[in-house]
C-alpha cells in the first residue's frame, strides 16, 4: 500500500498513468481536475465559481480544492491514494501533510514526470483532437492558448514543490517522455522497491 503523488505539467501523461495505476493496482486516483469539472457539470454552486477560473487556465482556490481532498481521504483506500493536480501550490502541499498525518497516513513517494515543455502543447493538442475523433466532450482548457496559461501557472505555483518535495527526499524523478509503457514501468519500479 502507497499513497503517492503524481506531479508535473499539464500534459505529462498523470492522468494516463493514474488510470492505469488504479486498474493494475486497485489504488484509488484523486483528481481535483475531474472533480472540479464534475461540480461544473452538475452545476453546483461551487462548480458554477470555479467555472471561469478553470476556463481560462487559472488556479482555483487552496481552501476550494484542499476542502474536496479533504472530503475523499474521509472514504480510506486499501490499496493507497493517487494524488494526480493535487498539491499545485505549497499551501496545499502542508494541507495535505496536515491531512495525512491526523489519518496516520504515510506519503510514500512524489513522483515528478519530468517534460520537455516544447512537446507538451503537441500532446494536449492531440488529446482534444482525439477526445473530438471519439466523440468525447473537449475539454475547454485544451487549447494552445489556455494552456500557454496553465503551465505559466505551473511554474510559478506547483514548480516549487519539486524543492519542497526533494528537501523532504521524497521526490523521485522519472523521464515523463519515454513510451508510456516504459513510465509506467519507472513508476512501477518506484513502488515495489518502497
Ligand atoms: P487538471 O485536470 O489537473 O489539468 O486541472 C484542470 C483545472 O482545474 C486547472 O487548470 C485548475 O483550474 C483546476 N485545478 C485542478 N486541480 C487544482 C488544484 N490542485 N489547485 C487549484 N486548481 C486546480
Amino acid at each position: 500500500m502507497a499513497n503517492i503523488i503524481l506531479l508535473g505539467p499539464p500534459g505529462a501523461g498523470k492522468g494516463t498513468q493514474a488510470e492505469r495505476l488504479v486498474k493494475e493496482r486497485g489504488m484509488v486516483q484523486l483528481s481535483t481536475g475531474d472533480m472540479l469539472r464534475e461540480a461544473k457539470s452538475s452545476g453546483t454552486e461551487m462548480g458554477k465559481r470555479v467555472a471561469a477560473v478553470m476556463e481560462a487556465g487559472g488556479l482555483v482556490t487552496d481552501d476550494i480544492v484542499i476542502g474536496l481532498i479533504e472530503e475523499k481521504l474521509q472514504k480510506g483506500a486499501p490499496g493507497g491514494f493517487i494524488f494526480d493536480g493535487f498539491p499545485r501550490t505549497l499551501k496545499q502541499a502542508d494541507a495535505l501533510a496536515d491531512l495525512l498525518a491526523r489519518k496516520g497516513l504515510s506519503l510514500d513517494a512524489v513522483i515528478e514526470l519530468v517534460v520537455d515543455d516544447k512537446a507538451l502543447v503537441g500532446r494536449i493538442v492531440k488529446r482534444a483532437d482525439d477526445a473530438r475523433a471519439k466523440g468525447l466532450a473537449v475539454r475547454k482548457d485544451d487549447t494552445p492558448e489556455v494552456f500557454e496559461v496553465r503551465l505559466r501557472e505551473y511554474y510559478k505555483n506547483t514548480a516549487p514543490l519539486i524543492g519542497y518535495y526533494w528537501a523532504k527526499k521524497s521526490l523521485q524523478q522519472i523521464d515523463g517522455m519515454a513510451e508510456m509503457d516504459a513510465v509506467s514501468a519507472a513508476i512501477a519500479k518506484v513502488l515495489d522497491k518502497g
